[in-house]
């Protein structure tokens, strides 16, 4: 998709806050620091429309991306960061499962994993409860650009085992260093939506 236009929508907690785009949506979730902001960047062409590298655990906001004015982005905010409360962790278990369960324009999620380690438990979670909900899930392996060539199968197949992912999801690896994969992931995302 050759993204001309990307905008923030809005932040929301709470579904009266969500924006009524009437297009439909992706969500992006990952552990805190894994790339995220990084990915929809490079996704949307932005060098910082989605701000890099904020204070872990600090965005507690659903952040809603318009793009070319047919489709959205939903940021959620970043999971598996040990110095957030319980409070706090619960508030955002809260959050997401509201919009992930009653969110209309929803049509799938993007999760995104770190290329050159195991996915972590919290990732295992993340993945096991969309399947759970019947949530469409695309797999992006990120920050490939630090793995050598040779050596991504290896590291993509051990995202596919200890993700224990369904045989039809779709992984793919990517980097928002040099842009790879980003053609590849807007195919599955267009197989999502339309
Ligand atoms: P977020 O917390 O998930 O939004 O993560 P960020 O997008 O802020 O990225 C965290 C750190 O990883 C930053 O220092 C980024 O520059 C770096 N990073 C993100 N994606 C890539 C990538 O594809 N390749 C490399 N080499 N670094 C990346």
């Amino acid at each position: 998709m050759k993204v001309v236009e990307a905008e923030i929508v809005t932040s929301a907690v709470k579904p009266h806050q969500y924006p009524e785009l009437n297009v439909p949506e992706i969500a992006l979730a990952g552990r805190s620091n894994v790339g995220k902001s990084s990915f929809i960047n490079k996704m949307i062409n932005r060098r910082n429309l989605a701000r890099t590298s904020q204070k872990p655990g600090k965005t507690q906001t659903l952040n809603f991306y318009l793009i070319n004015q047919e489709l959205c982005f939903v940021d959620v905010p970043g999971y598996g960061y040990a110095k957030v409360s319980k409070a706090d962790r619960e508030a955002w278990g809260r959050m997401i499962e509201t919009y992930f369960l009653e969110r209309e324009p929803l049509r799938g999620a993007i999760l995104i994993v770190d290329m050159r380690h195991e996915p972590t438990k919290d990732d295992i979670a993340m993945y096991d409860w969309f399947k759970h909900f019947e949530i469409p899930v695309i797999v992006i392996a990120t920050k490939a650009d630090k793995i050598p060539k040779g050596k991504r199968q290896k590291h993509l197949k051990q995202v596919k085992v200890t993700l224990n992912m369904d045989p039809d999801d779709v992984l793919l690896s990517f980097s928002a260093e040099t842009g790879e994969g980003k053609d590849a992931v807007w195919q599955s995302i267009k197989k999502l939506v339309y």
